[in-house]
């Protein structure tokens, strides 16, 4: 049963960006209750942090938290089957590892899979050693392998590479500005408030204030100007990259 706690998965997520001694968090969706606590427990053991789903609408909803460093996805769910669950988070261009669990008789779904940007697949029935070989392996190529640039506007990013362009052309940014550009395209259309900035940039040095991230946030708005996006101010609420004139 999976417990959306927003500040706490924040927390969470952002101390496994900062390499905290903390574990990758996990997303299990799988239907076969046996199965679904092998895999937990076997990824427990294995020192993930582990969330478990039963239908593919919990995972949907799960998935637009946008904490997970990787996903395991049943393809035959109850709700809404994998390969749906699949298409929306692409749609959200959440970029995260799916390793992807299909029956014997899903070869045709598999290949969808595959098509819609699922990074590997394991045929049931399957050993834990060889799935934990294949998370070992899919966490080892990182983030970002599925879909390194996610672009808006004429704003592309490249998240493994960590630098912004516009119509091609590098943005010149700096470490702060791009950790809040990196949050605001995450969060696409979204809000994020000051406090969630402040916490990222955390991962760069202690101390940074609130004031900072104003400034950060306007140098950013300048530099992606003319890009078809921009960063809008909610007052009392944060900050949200959106496309420009809506
Ligand atoms: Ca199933």
């Amino acid at each position: 049963m999976l417990v959306l706690n927003p500040y706490k998965i924040l927390n969470r997520a952002l101390q496994s960006m900062r390499g905290e001694n903390s574990a990758v968090r996990i997303l299990i969706t799988e239907d076969d209750r046996a199965l679904a606590e092998a895999l937990c427990f076997a990824l427990g053991q294995a020192g993930y942090a582990v969330d478990h789903v039963s239908n593919g609408a919990d995972a949907d909803e799960a998935l637009k938290a946008d904490v997970f460093g990787l996903l395991i996805l049943d393809l035959g769910l109850p709700k809404l089957d994998g390969l749906e669950v699949l298409k929306r988070m692409r749609r959200r261009n959440t970029v995260l590892p799916v390793l992807i669990l299909s029956g014997r008789e899903q070869s045709e779904e598999k290949v969808a899979g595959l098509d819609l940007g699922a990074d590997d697949y394991l045929v049931k029935p399957f050993s834990l050693n060889e799935l934990l070989a294949r998370v070992r392996a899919l966490l080892r190529r990182g983030r970002g392998v599925v879909a390194p640039v996610v672009t808006y506007g004429s704003l592309s990013y490249d998240t493994v590479g960590r630098t912004a362009a516009v119509e091609g052309r590098a943005l010149p940014l700096s470490l702060h500005e791009t950790g809040v550009l990196e949050v605001l395209l995450h969060r696409f259309g979204r809000v994020v408030s000051k406090e969630q900035l402040v916490e990222q940039l955390y991962s760069y040095d202690k101390e940074v204030s609130q004031n900072a991230i104003e400034v950060y946030v306007h140098r950013v708005r300048k530099k992606i100007n003319g890009a078809g996006v921009t960063v809008r101010t909610l007052y009392g609420r944060g900050y949200l990259l959106d496309y420009a004139g809506r």
